[in-house]
């Protein structure tokens, strides 16, 4: 089945026969038949109807779905994505490993790699995503894990995918992928061979900011690898939150191909106008990946990121003047939002990082929605004349 079909069929073998939308199972625990069946319960791998943080049916229909989005073998949902990608890392490295990541990293993951895995005894070597020979040179013999995140957060620099994967493969690295900004709509990392996806599904795969969730695609033997560090790390995830996904994940594909088409057609805009020094988005020709943009996504997402030529104060003013877009953190939703980078960031990076992740201070990410393109464009004009 194409993926558009598959975000409305693609969880139906395990669903309810009859019910046409999920069944909700809000239980915490299930009832054994019998001493037997307990134990049986209490040992399996992933069981569905025994204590709600080692499963529930509900998210087991959604981690059906989502595993044959991103082409995986299977799915584990997490209470967020930051608990996603912490019990996915946590499960894959021991004292003594070493992991290859990016200088740009969504915050959380940037502190996870560079603050909590450290104190741990795994050394971090971070490189700059957009040279793949700087993830070659940073290999060392005990490098276990490369983390990458394509296009980055917020200033949308891509990383390559397939290089990445052909690196890691022939070293028995394992390779995980942060693909909450792509989706697997633009890019399916494991179709150009990264073992382990990972997902904000709080962003798009949710799509209407009404939930907080994670996931982590991957083969069968990963996945349960990270199963049994998720139980014990316990983010896990819930039956209303799996319902709210799945009923998310329907409309996926028409939210992301409009929220691209328009993000394309505002970044076109803003790049024409005087106060701009720069708009950075995959799909311009201005955008130093453009070529693998156009090889790696399908197409080239709904974020983009605009430096303004007025610096720390325009940015200000350009968020205080905007009315149909809100200035809130989060993106993948059905509303526009703006966040202004460097005030986001100076809280929790030193002004060195917020630098080394090519931060300017005149920084505005736009995350699109589903606004038509004229009353966006309307907003913007008025807000930055
Ligand atoms: C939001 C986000 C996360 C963290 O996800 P939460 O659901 O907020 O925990 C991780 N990676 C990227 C790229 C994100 O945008």
């Amino acid at each position: 089945m194409d993926i558009e079909s598959l975000l409305v069929h693609g969880d139906r073998a395990v669903g309810d026969e009859a019910a046409v939308a999920p069944v909700l199972f809000p239980s915490s625990t299930y009832r054994a038949r019998d001493a037997r069946h307990f134990a049986e319960l209490a040992t399996a791998d992933r069981p569905q109807r025994f204590y709600a943080r080692y499963g529930n049916p509900t998210l087991a229909q959604t981690e059906t779905l989502l595993a044959q989005l991103e082409n995986a073998e299977q799915a584990l949902l997490f209470a967020s994505g930051m608990g996603a990608i912490s019990t996915a890392v946590l499960s894959l490295v021991a004292t003594g490993d070493h992991v290859v990541a990016q200088q740009s990293h969504y915050m959380g993951t940037s502190a996870l790699l560079t603050r909590i895995l450290p104190r741990m005894g795994v050394a971090v070597s971070c490189v700059d995503q957009s040279d793949h020979a700087a993830f070659a040179s940073a290999l060392r013999d005990n490098t276990a894990l490369i983390v990458v995140e394509t296009p980055s957060n917020p200033t949308l620099a891509l990383t390559d995918l397939a290089a990445v994967a052909e690196l890691a493969r022939s070293r028995g690295i394992t390779t995980l992928a942060d693909n909450t900004f792509a989706t697997p709509l633009a890019t399916r990392p494991r179709d150009f061979g990264i073992d382990l996806v990972v997902h904000s599904a709080t962003k798009y795969l949710g799509g209407h900011s009404d939930l907080v969730a994670g996931v982590v695609c991957g083969d069968a033997a990963r996945i349960a690898q990270v199963w049994q560090h998720a139980i014990v790390l316990g983010a896990c995830s819930n039956a209303w939150d799996a319902y709210l996904l799945l009923r998310g994940l329907r409309t996926l594909s028409l939210r992301v191909e409009r929220s691209a088409a328009t993000a394309l057609a505002l970044a076109t805009w803003l790049e024409r106008h005087r106060g701009v020094a720069q708009v950075h988005y995959p799909g311009l020709d201005s955008h130093p990946q453009h070529a693998l943009a156009r090889a790696q996504m399908r197409h080239f997402g709904g974020v983009l990121a605009i430096d303004l030529k007025g610096g720390y104060g325009a940015a200000q003013n350009l968020l205080a003047r905007l009315k149909l877009v809100s200035n809130a953190v989060s993106l993948g939703g059905v509303e526009t939002l703006a966040i202004h980078a460097a005030s986001t960031w100076e809280g929790s990076l030193t002004p060195e990082q917020i630098a080394q992740a090519g931060v300017g201070a005149g920084l505005v990410r736009v995350a699109v929605g589903l606004e038509s393109e004229r009353d966006l464009i309307e907003d913007f004009a008025q807000a930055l004349d």
